[in-house]
């Protein structure tokens, strides 16, 4: 089904994991998507696997005055811009009083300045061509759920989670919907290394009542409905796509490997 078809998309972080799930998901959609990300070899490998409808560009989303020039050359090149995925971020595991002021300046400044700077100049677009769109901020369990040894990474989440409600409140009157999608443990490069030690996967997956990692593709399902006109009365939420991990607890991931 053509959901997205004639869309102008931008998606952050799109050369790697969920971020390129959403990407492939768009473009089987319909949709013409610029994919942001840091990683210039992967970006070139996705762009290229995506085929024309696909532009890679080299963003750092710590970077507002990248992440806007990246928006604006989406709008120039499709017309218009009318999604934005913001997906890039990452974390740090530490124990909190070992965690050092840079490490935690380094978590905020991607994964939550980067949505910041994606919703600020994807909604300035959107209201200066006159022509609403969607937002999608991609959040984690993290947000709502405490994990020992990621303080900066759940503050982060819950800050995107909340920036989503509050731009939702503020966008909603022009017709630009601000949503999320909270992803519960995906194997993709970022976790792929923990999923490998056979005690932290067993962990994981204890907490899972599906007892399986989510694909990164349900992801991108997700996406594909949350940007589509089904979803037209969805605006401020964040949605967890997680397997049910979310009723359960977070896997101690500092002394759960212990003893
Ligand atoms: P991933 O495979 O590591 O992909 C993230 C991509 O973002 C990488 O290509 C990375 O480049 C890029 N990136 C890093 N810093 C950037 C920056 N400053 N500007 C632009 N791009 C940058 O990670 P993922 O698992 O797909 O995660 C994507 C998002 O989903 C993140 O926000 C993450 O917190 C969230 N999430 C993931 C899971 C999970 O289980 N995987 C669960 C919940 C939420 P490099 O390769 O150079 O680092």
């Amino acid at each position: 089904m053509d959901l997205l078809k004639g869309k102008g998309a931008v998606v952050t972080g799109a050369a790697s994991g969920i971020g390129k799930a959403i990407a492939t998901a768009f473009i089987e959609a319909g949709a013409s998507v610029l994919l942001c990300d840091l990683n210039a070899k992967a970006l070139d490998d996705a762009s290229a696997e995506l085929g024309d409808r696909a532009i890679g560009r080299i963003t750092d989303v710590s970077d507002e005055s990248q992440v806007e020039a990246a928006l604006r050359a989406a709008h120039d090149a499709f017309g218009s811009l009318d999604i934005v995925v913001n997906c890039a971020g990452f974390g740090a595991i530490a124990p909190l009083t070992e965690l050092t002021g840079e490490k935690w300046k380094a978590v905020q400044a991607v994964t939550l300045g980067g949505v910041f700077y994606g919703v600020k100049h994807g909604a300035r677009l959107m209201i200066e061509q006159g022509r609403p769109g969607v937002i999608i901020n991609i959040s984690s369990v993290n947000a709502r759920q405490p994990g020992e040894g990621q303080a900066a990474y759940c503050a982060a989440k819950a800050g995107v989670d909340m920036l989503t409600r509050c731009a939702a409140l503020e966008l909603g009157g022009r017709g630009i919907r601000v949503v999320g999608i909270a992803p519960g443990l995906v194997e993709t490069p970022l976790t792929r290394k923990e999923l490998e030690n056979p005690a932290m996967r067993e962990l994981f997956l204890g907490v899972i009542p599906m007892k399986r990692p989510v694909a990164a593709e349900e992801i991108g399902h997700a996406a594909v409905f949350l940007a589509s006109d089904h979803a037209r009365s969805i605006n401020g939420d964040t949605i967890a796509v997680d397997g049910g991990s979310l009723t359960r607890g977070y896997p101690a991931l500092l002394t759960g490997l212990k003893g």
